[in-house]
């Protein structure tokens, strides 16, 4: 007999959020997440997945998984300081290390944990962040338990970032302030500024930490934000994911070496959470090689990105400031960003919507995520449908 406290929660909680339309109905893909998705037995257009360079389905990355499961068997079989650390994973952790620049690499079972797990390694209740307010819920969640004192600074204000640095670091209260930033911004796709925010750290003493989730494999030749930069040298945390651009599983952060050991026997999910599968790792592994050799995926990327971009503006859609392949379509009404999200689909394109609280209140918006496995003949239908729906609601 279930608890009657639980039972009232979860019914009341349910129905609220039900009530007000937030209750997120997931739709199982029926098959690979690539450029066209199958969903309930039809066929859609899909501009809504992180597999930026369709590497999710590359058949080079499924050889080198089914190798490495063959020689591995499927999992690690422990935690990482008992005896899961299969050489395989040394392996991802030095190519990370090159990709990235930095003397030395993390792995860990995803970005979200990795977030989670680097912070508090490094911080705690007698020290300051200083986090950009639109930063990733995983980045929020890392600060929060940490301890630290978490100072949000207004989205890419240099100003109002310089003044709270400046303020944390005269008050004597805390041992040591962190700057935390995307490097893309997942939700505008716009850029942080890396340079102006290395130079604030570096008059402040404070301790650089960039997630770079949606950066890597797009920008820098593929090396992500930081080297598009030139700041490799410069930032003491490089923190990425597996699971975007590389299309498969897990995180990482790329950083100075006695950094890395710190985070060998301080973060608790490496030492007491079993590592990625030798299949992932090896896929991985696939992946940082293709994009270290060739930026043939980066430049089809930035070809179907400029190409839906400029369609959509020329219609007459809102796309923001976006920087980067990552097309916002603001709508602005939550309900209204639905409903249109919703007739997206039913012409066939799958275009997620996105309101608050994920977004602020007022400015709802389809999220379009072009990638290189797209064809120009998709990205045109995707088009047509856009401005057949567009009008139909009186968006454009
Ligand atoms: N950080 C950022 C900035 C992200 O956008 C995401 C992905 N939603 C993550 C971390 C989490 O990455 P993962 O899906 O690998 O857990």
């Amino acid at each position: 007999m279930s608890s009657h406290t639980l039972q009232k929660f979860l019914t009341e909680n349910l129905e609220e959020l039900k009530g007000k339309g937030l209750y997120n109905v997931i739709d199982p893909v029926e098959g690979a997440n690539g450029p066209t998705i199958t969903i309930a037995g039809r066929t859609l257009i899909n501009l809504s997945s992180n597999n930026y360079l369709g590497l999710a389905t590359d058949s080079r990355l499924i050889n080198a998984c089914n190798e490495a499961t063959k020689k591995y068997g499927v999992g690690a079989g422990a935690v990482r300081t008992i005896n899961g650390t299969l050489d395989i994973h040394v392996k991802l952790e030095e190519k990370l290390a090159e990709f990235k620049h930095t003397e030395a690499a993390i792995a860990y079972q995803s970005g979200f944990n990795c977030n989670m797990a680097a912070i508090s390694a490094v911080m705690d209740k007698h020290d300051a962040i200083l986090s950009d307010e639109l930063n990733h819920a995983s980045i929020i969640d890392g600060c929060r338990l940490s301890k630290a004192k978490t100072i949000r600074y207004n989205h890419s204000d240099m100003e109002d970032l310089r003044a709270k640095a400046k303020e944390a670091t005269s008050s004597g209260l805390y041992n040591k302030v962190m700057v935390i930033t995307d490097g893309v911004f997942s939700m505008d796709g716009d850029i942080a500024k890396l340079p102006e925010i290395v130079a604030i750290a570096e008059e402040f003493d404070l301790i650089t930490y960039v997630d770079d989730a949606h950066g890597s494999g797009v920008l820098g030749n593929g090396a992500g934000t930081v080297k598009h930069f030139g700041l490799s040298d410069k930032v003491d945390f490089q923190i990425g994911t597996l699971s975007k651009a590389i299309g498969v599983v897990g995180g990482y952060v790329a950083g100075r070496k006695d950094l890395i050991d710190w985070l060998k026997v301080r973060s608790r999910p490496f030492l007491f959470s079993t590592a990625v599968t030798p299949g992932a790792a090896a896929s991985c592994i696939e992946a940082i090689t293709i994009l270290m050799t060739s930026t043939e995926l980066q430049t089809k990327l930035w070809e179907n990105a400029d190409y839906l971009k400029k369609g959509l503006k020329k219609l007459g859609f809102d796309i923001g400031h976006s920087e980067t392949p990552i097309t916002p379509c603001i709508i602005g009404e939550e309900t209204k960003t639905q409903e249109f999200s919703k007739r997206l689909n039913e012409e066939g394109v799958y275009a997620k919507s996105i309101v608050f609280p994920t977004v602020p209140q007022g400015t709802g918006r389809v999220r379009n995520m072009p990638t290189a496995a797209h064809t120009k003949e998709m990205l045109d239908e995707a088009l047509t449908v856009y401005e057949k729906v567009g009008k139909e609601m009186g968006i454009i």
